[in-house]
C-alpha cells in the first residue's frame, strides 16, 4: 500500500472514540483506521484511549488488533472476536463485512455506484463510486459533511492527489472535482450527511442514488 497522507481530523477521531459519530461516519472511521498505522498509533496513545480503558480491556502488548478489540467494544461494532486474516472481507476490511453491499450499478459514463447498506441513523448515507481511469466525477458542492476512504487507485482535486487509504473531508467550505488518475480505477467508500448539490450531466445522474 502506498503511503497515507490524509487522515481524519483530530475531532473526527476523537468524536470516533467517544462513540459519538453517526453510523455512516463510523464505518468510514474505522475503515481508515484498519489500514492506516499512523491513526492507530495515535488512538492508542491519545488521553481518550489510554490508560484505564487499555489496560481494563487486555493486559498483553499492545497490538493493532488489540486497539480494534478496544474500539470495537467502545462503540459495539464486532461482538464476535476478529478473525486472524482479512483476506476474506471486502476490500480487506472487516469494517465492511457487517454490511451488505448492493450490485454495481452504472450510473454514468465510466461510473458505477452501489450502496453500503448500513441502519437508518439520521439520513446517514453510504455507498461506493468505481470511476475508471481519467474520469471526471461530478463537480459539487456541500451543505454537510462528506468524508471518502480511497479503497483502491487514486484521484486528484485542487487539495492533492488521494490514494488507497487516504481518507478526505470536505464540508460546506469545499467544492471540488475529482479526476481519477490515469493508471488504474478509482474505488471510493463515501459517507454523507446533508444536502448534496451536483452540477453537470453526471451530477444530475447520480443525484437520485445519492439521495437514497
Ligand atoms: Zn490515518
Amino acid at each position: 500500500m502506498t503511503k497515507i497522507r490524509f487522515h481524519p481530523k483530530d475531532e473526527t477521531l476523537a468524536s470516533y472514540i467517544r462513540g459519538t459519530l453517526d453510523v455512516g461516519r463510523r464505518v468510514l472511521v474505522s475503515a481508515h483506521i484498519e489500514v492506516c498505522a499512523s491513526c492507530s498509533r495515535v488512538l492508542a496513545t491519545s488521553d481518550h484511549l489510554g490508560g484505564s480503558i487499555l489496560e481494563a480491556a487486555d493486559p498483553a502488548p499492545l497490538e493493532i488488533n488489540a486497539l480494534q478489540k478496544v474500539l470495537a467494544q467502545i462503540e459495539g461494532l464486532a461482538a464476535s472476536p476478529a478473525p486472524e486474516k482479512t483476506s476474506g472481507h471486502p476490500f480487506g476490511l472487516r469494517t465492511l463485512s457487517g454490511y451488505e453491499l448492493g450490485p454495481w450499478r452504472w450510473v454514468g459514463p465510466g461510473v458505477h455506484w452501489r450502496s453500503v447498506s448500513v441502519p437508518a441513523d439520521h439520513g446517514a448515507r453510504v455507498f461506493m463510486l468505481k470511476a475508471a481511469p481519467g474520469t471526471s466525477l461530478p463537480h459539487h458542492t456541500h451543505t454537510g459533511t462528506e468524508l471518502t476512504l480511497i479503497l483502491q487507485g487514486a484521484f486528484a482535486h485542487q487539495g492533492g492527489v488521494f490514494g488507497a487509504g487516504d481518507f478526505e473531508e470536505a464540508d460546506g467550505t469545499i467544492e471540488h472535482q475529482p479526476v481519477v488518475e490515469p493508471d488504474g480505477e478509482c474505488i471510493c467508500l463515501v459517507a454523507m450527511e446533508g444536502q448534496l448539490q451536483l452540477l453537470g450531466f453526471l451530477g444530475r445522474i447520480l443525484q437520485p442514488f445519492v439521495r437514497m
